[in-house]
């Protein structure tokens, strides 16, 4: 049968995906968000989708369905995730019943512990199935008119993926490669742990709120504008970041300690992190503050704020805590506490930031919270006690 791909989601991502995806292969377009499969449908209608690239080209295709109908998974030889992260979790257990062993299943971007909510959701038929976690996504990219035209801003020179089993490495790398085009060029990333615990989103979009809206830095008035989000940060804001940075690495050293041969080499620092993927566009990498200050593709970019007349207060329900606390934080977190790691930078953060979405996570410092189940904490995915799950765990981390 012909090579068949799933591009899931609706927004800017999913649609410039499908776009792109469709002038080469059999492309179904999934979306199980509220009625927005009908809608992109009814939008695009006999039409073909039209897909700007960097360069000025326009790319013209028909994705084959646009669908919320999960049964299309039984056809599926590769299914793409390109939707916020919270929302991965219902693909997985919507497709689960109809997939066939071997198909490929990738999160772009992964955020944490995608690896491990896909083997819980999965149960018994993860082990026939090839999981690959991509530390980001490959464009910047927005719709020009929704369902209809979409523009790649630009796209990253290299992404790092990462698969469980890491022996279907090398077939799933290049498949995905194939779909993917010239560029970006996938690179092999040894482990999902690597990439989990990478996650700059889980330390810049967290420690920056906290840092500008935090009692310990602001006195709950309005301002009269929006902050800028990463040239705005001051010493204050990179001391939290290198507070929650610096955590991350003592949780990989200590995963190495527990996990002989475990390879963490991409799960570096967020300074690291910001050399590696915007090289060039910085004009002082002197300090982790003078990396974010000074990067151009960061230039204007301010705080989520709502106006209050005339005035600008925080939105503190935005994705930077809504998704980033529950996806991100709260895997590292769990997983700290687990290896009996403190994690104080984190832990004040983490204690903010979930009253701020209105999630209770972590009770007096511990992962005991009753909304635990709707994070990638391990702790809410039935992992507790390495003792306990420490194979299941390993098979996972594809050891
Ligand atoms: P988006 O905000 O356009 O995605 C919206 C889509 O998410 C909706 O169309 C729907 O399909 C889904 N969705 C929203 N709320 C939902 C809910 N409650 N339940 C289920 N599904 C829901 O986001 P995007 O721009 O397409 O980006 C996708 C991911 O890629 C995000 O994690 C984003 O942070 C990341 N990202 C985007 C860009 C970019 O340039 N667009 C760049 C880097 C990273």
């Amino acid at each position: 049968a012909e090579f068949t791909v799933l591009c899931c989601g609706g927004g800017n991502a999913a649609q410039v995906a499908t776009g792109l995806f469709a002038v080469r292969y059999k492309t179904i377009a999934v979306s199980f968000f509220a009625d927005e499969a009908a809608k992109w449908k009814d939008a695009l209608g006999d039409a073909e989708f039209e897909l700007t690239t960097p360069g000025g080209g326009v790319m013209k295709s028909k994705p084959k369905d646009i669908t919320n109908d999960p049964s299309v998974a039984k056809d599926a030889d590769l299914i793409l995730l390109v939707v916020p992260s919270f929302a991965h979790g219902e693909y997985f257990e919507k497709f689960a019943p109809y997939m066939k062993p071997g198909t490929i299943v990738a999160t772009m971007p992964a955020r944490s512990g995608g690896d491990i909510l896909f083997a819980s959701k999965l149960g018994d038929k993860a082990k026939d199935m090839i999981f690959c976690g991509f530390e980001t996504l490959p464009w910047a990219c927005r719709f020009t008119e929704w369902g209809k035209k979409a523009t790649i801003l630009g796209t990253k020179n290299n992404i790092l993926a990462a698969v469980t089993p890491v022996s279907a490495t090398k077939k799933a790398l290049a498949k995905l490669q194939g779909l993917l085009g010239v560029n970006p060029q996938v690179l092999e990333s040894p482990n999902n742990l690597g990439i989990s615990l990478r996650n700059p989103g889980m330390i810049v979009h967290p420690g920056v709120m906290y840092g500008r809206w935090s009692p310990e830095s602001w006195d709950g008035n309005p301002k009269d504008e929006a902050p800028l989000f990463y040239q705005g940060v001051d010493d204050f804001t990179e001391t939290v970041l290198t507070g929650m940075t610096d955590e991350v690495q003592l949780l990989c050293r200590k995963m190495e300690e527990v996990a002989q041969g475990l390879d963490m080499k991409d799960a570096c620092t967020l300074k690291q992190w910001y050399l590696d993927c915007y090289d060039g566009q910085m004009k002082d990498t002197s300090s982790l503050k003078a990396c974010m200050n000074t990067n151009a593709a960061y230039d204007g970019l301010k705080h989520p704020c709502k106006e209050v007349d005339g005035k600008f207060m925080p939105d503190l329900k935005y994705r930077y805590l809504a998704e980033d606390i529950p996806t991100g934080l709260c895997f590292a977190k769990g997983l700290a506490e687990i290896v009996g790691l403190e994690t104080p930078t984190i832990d004040k953060v983490m204690k903010w930031g979930q009253e701020c979405i209105g999630l209770e996570i972590m009770v007096d410092g511990k992962m005991t919270g009753k909304d635990l189940a709707k994070t990638r904490a391990p702790q809410g995915m039935g992992i507790t006690t390495l003792e306990a799950s420490w194979s299941n765990l390993v098979a996972v981390l594809g050891h």
